[in-house]
Order: structure tokens, then C-alpha cells, then sequence
């Protein structure tokens, strides 16, 4: 009743204080009011970064007060306590391992010493001693886990008996053991839902530092992430905020990401750090992955979301689409004979690009990779994409090639290429192998001989070499 009735004074308190937020969207998903309290370790940091806000806000009316009109002027900067956003704090860093050695557990009690016993003639007491071992017994119950209850016995001068205090010590660590477990699921329930609570964190540490303005709300669950739409916040010195953004937040439930491990670990780029990482690293390596990869097609001018920030296994991007509307997929779509033309002269284009300019395969490329928006197709979801010279980036290719080539040959582009067809022109092959077995087969074997060149040479061809340039296809 008293918590229902603080929760609903906070929220006045709040709605008073910060009227315009709530105007912003319709049923947000996180505007720094609306995020679930459930946890008091989130509330607590969730307090703390609002009054590190406050309190950077107090300096900087300071520092203008002091710095006026004057041409010297002082700087604040070292005291302020929230830092922009990229400047990463060392407490984003406290990771899961960690808790193993936690700096805050008490010491051990100071035991007797080995000889046995302290003092000299009748002042003697040994280790037997019932007052002092009681009493030590009494400050072991420190030790306990802090939410195990032992009353306020470590204030008083409390003596427990060696029976009493072994029967207290093993239903403690029963406790902490059943504790650990029922939190563990808890997180991993959440996560299955939309995200755990070290994530929506992160995430609110977006909106607050003022980068994003609201999150408004889910867009996709896949097996591998979860996507959020969010209003841009304001720009920093060296970054523009699109108006939309993309949130992509790689999930850290491991078990998704074990049948991916063949993407990345055969990666050449990642491969020194693969091995010597943690599952929760090798997840952020996806992020980090996706987010080089989309940098990549931008400098080459292929139409994809751009990179806005990356922490951690989330990753801000540009949101392709409007007032919240994701553009369609290219399955969902229906589109003109015409514009169905356009799109697949513009997916070969970009395709070519891609392994040319980016030397990139996309590896996971079909109608649900590629979203229809202003006219054209944006490519995205990037995290597995491949350089061709990975151990499996052809047969990738060849992949990629049959489901573009099936979905415009079943929308009706006369035009459109088969798969080999497209690998070659992708690819700059000239594979001659007229049925998909032996051109499967051809592909094995360049791969393999690439992998022989590493073996003999040390390093991959930078480029398999072809006949040429893939020739170019047009309208
Ligand atoms: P997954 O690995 O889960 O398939 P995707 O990157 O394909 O992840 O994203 C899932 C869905 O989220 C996409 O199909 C698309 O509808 C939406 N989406 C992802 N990124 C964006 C973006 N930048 N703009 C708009 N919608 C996006
Ligand atoms: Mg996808």
C-alpha cells in the first residue's frame, strides 16, 4: 500500500518536473520515467546518473557565471561527473566475472595464532576459549551473504556456540545458493522477453546523457537481437543524431549464438581474439562486427543504416523508415513490375559493390535482409557478413546468389540471372560447371585452394585472382 502510494507521488513528482517528455510519443518504451523499478540496483544507479546530471548542470551555470564575457576563460570539464557519451566509464566494465573477487567482502576473523594461544601465565587464552570463540563466531556471521538475516547479534556482545554458528553458517550458504539461482533465471526470463536489466541500462544511459530522446518501442525479437525505434537526441561536438534511430541489441542468452560461431571464427579479423575471449566478448564481437561491416557499405555508398554509436552489444544506427514505420521488407512488399526490375538491377549493383569495393559477402542476403524505402532497397543485418577469402565465403556467396536469384525470378523479372550466373557476375569467377553440384563442387575448390595458399604462403590472397573485373550490369 505505502509502495503503491510512493510510486504514484514519484510519478507526479516527476510528470511535474519534466511535462515535455511525456508529450513526445505515445506509449514509450523508455523516457527515463516509464522504465521498470522493479530492481533496486537499477534504481539506485538509475538516481545516481539523474543526480550526476543535475549536478554537471550546476557547473556548467557555474562556469558561465565565473567565465562571463572574459577572454580567458576556466574549465570545468575535470569535475563533471557524466561524461559524453563515448567516453566509456570504467563502471560500464563491471562484467558478470567480476563478482568472483568482490573487493567488498569482509575480511576474515584474526585467528589465533598458530602456537595456539595469547597472553602469558594465568592471562593465557587459547583457541578453546568459549568467550572468544563465541565472540569470533559472532563476527563471522559478517561473512554471510548481506541479505541472509542474523539479526543485530554482530552489534552486541553476542557469544554463539561452535554448534549454533556451523548450523547458521550452512543455512546461509544454502540461502546464497537458492538466491543466485532464482536471480539467475530472472534475468534470463527478461532477457527472453526484450532485454536484461544491464541492457535496458545501457539503454537509459542513452536517453540520458541526452544522445537518444525516447525510446519509443520495440520493432522486431529475432533469435539474435532485438531492435528498438528511438528519437534522436542532440548532437554532439563530433556526431550528428539522425531524427530515427535504430537500436540493434545483440542478445547475450548464449545459446542463440553457438550455431554462428563459424562466421566469426574463421574470420581472420577476429580470429587472434575468438579464442581468447568469453561467450558475453565474442557477442559484443557480432555488434562491433555489424558495426564495421555497415561502415564499410557506407563508404562505398551502398544504401544501409548508419552508424551511430556502438556500446557494448548495442549498436545505434539510422532508422530506415518513418514516424516509427519501418520500411517493409522486400518480401512484404508489392511492388510494380517495374520497380521489381529496378530493385533487382539495384541488388546486383550493390551485391557487385559489396564483394568489389567492400570486400564483403553479405552471407545472410535474401527479401527479409533488404527493406523497399524511398524508391530503392537498403541493405541490412550485417553481422555475419564475410570477406570473400574466409574459409566458407564463397559457398556464402552461392547462397546469397540462389535466394536473390529465386525471389526476382518469382516476381517476374525476366532478366534476372540463375545462381550461377550471379555468382560469376558477382564474383568476376568464369565457373563453367552448368549444373549446381559441379559448380558447388568448383567453389570447394577454390576455397580449399585458398586455404592452401595460407597454409604454404602464411597469408590469404587478397583477392582470389579471377579473369577481371565482374562485369558490370545495368538497365
Ligand atoms: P536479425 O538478426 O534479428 O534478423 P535484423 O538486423 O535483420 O536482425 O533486424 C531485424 C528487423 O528489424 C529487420 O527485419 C527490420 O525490420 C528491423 N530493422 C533492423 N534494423 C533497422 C533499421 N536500421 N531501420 C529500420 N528497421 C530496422
Ligand atoms: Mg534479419
Amino acid at each position: 500500500m505505502s509502495e503503491q502510494l510512493a510510486k504514484e507521488l514519484q510519478l507526479e513528482e516527476e510528470n511535474a518536473a519534466f511535462p515535455e517528455v511525456v508529450a513526445v510519443a505515445e506509449g514509450p518504451f523508455i523516457t527515463g520515467e516509464n522504465i521498470d523499478t522493479s530492481s533496486d540496483l537499477m534504481l539506485a544507479q538509475m538516481l545516481q546518473m539523474e543526480f550526476d546530471r543535475e549536478y554537471d548542470a550546476q557547473l556548467r551555470r557555474e562556469e558561465k557565471k565565473i567565465n562571463g564575457d572574459s577572454k580567458v576563460s576556466i574549465s570545468f570539464e575535470n569535475y563533471r561527473k557524466v561524461h559524453p557519451y563515448d567516453s566509456d566509464s570504467s563502471e560500464d566494465e563491471v562484467d558478470w566475472q567480476d563478482t568472483r573477487h568482490d573487493p567488498y567482502r569482509a575480511d576474515k576473523p584474526t585467528t589465533t595464532p598458530r602456537k595456539g594461544f595469547i597472553g602469558k601465565g594465568k592471562d593465557i587464552t587459547t583457541k578453546h576459549d568459549e568467550v572468544v570463540c563465541g565472540r569470533k563466531n559472532t563476527a563471522r556471521m559478517e561473512n554471510f551473504a548481506p541479505e541472509f538475516q542474523v539479526g543485530d547479534g554482530i552489534g552486541m556482545d553476542l557469544k554463539l556456540s561452535n554448534q549454533v554458528f556451523n548450523a547458521l553458517k550452512q543455512h546461509a550458504y544454502s540461502e546464497e545458493r537458492r538466491s543466485a539461482r532464482l536471480h539467475e533465471k530472472k534475468e534470463h526470463s527478461t532477457a527472453e522477453k526484450a532485454v536484461d536489466p544491464k541492457t535496458r541500462l545501457l539503454m537509459y544511459k542513452m536517453v540520458n546523457s541526452g544522445m537518444l530522446e525516447t525510446i519509443t518501442g520495440c520493432i522486431s525479437t529475432g533469435k539474435e537481437s532485438v531492435v528498438f525505434h528511438a528519437y534522436g537526441g542532440n548532437a554532439t561536438e563530433d556526431k550528428v543524431i539522425p531524427p530515427e534511430c535504430a537500436i540493434k541489441v545483440f542478445k547475450t542468452t548464449l545459446n542463440e549464438f553457438k550455431n554462428r560461431d563459424k562466421y566469426i571464427k574463421d574470420d581472420y579479423r577476429f580470429k587472434d581474439r575468438f579464442s581468447k575471449l568469453n561467450p558475453r566478448k565474442i557477442i559484443r564481437m557480432w555488434a562491433e562486427k555489424e558495426m564495421h561491416n555497415l561502415t564499410r557499405m557506407q563508404n562505398a555508398g551502398i544504401p544501409c543504416p548508419q552508424v551511430v554509436i556502438l556500446k557494448k552489444h548495442v549498436l545505434v544506427m539510422s532508422f530506415i523508415g518513418q514516424d516509427q514505420i519501418p520500411a517493409p521488407k522486400l518480401k512484404d512488399v508489392t511492388l510494380s513490375s517495374e520497380d521489381m526490375k529496378k530493385a533487382y538491377y539495384q541488388v546486383l549493383n550493390m551485391m557487385q559493390q559489396l564483394y568489389k569495393e567492400c570486400n564483403l559477402v553479405h552471407a545472410d542476403l535474401s527479401e527479409y535482409n533488404m527493406l523497399w524505402h524511398d524508391g530503392k532497397v537498403w541493405l541490412i543485418d550485417v553481422s555475419q557478413s564475410v570477406e570473400p577469402t574466409h574459409p566458407h565465403g564463397l559457398e556464402f556467396l552461392f547462397r546469397d546468389c540462389r535466394n536473390v536469384s529465386q525471389f526476382f525470378q518469382k516476381g517476374g523479372v525476366a532478366e534476372a540471372l540463375n545462381e550461377r550466373e550471379l555468382f560469376n557476375a558477382v564474383s568476376g569467377f568464369n565457373i563453367t560447371a552448368d549444373n549446381e553440384v559441379d559448380f558447388q563442387a568448383e567453389i570447394e575448390a577454390l576455397e580449399k585452394m585458398n586455404e592452401d595458399h595460407v597454409q604454404n604462403h602464411g597469408k590469404k590472397l587478397s583477392m582470389f585472382s579471377s579473369d577481371g573485373d565482374p562485369p558490370i550490369y545495368d538497365e
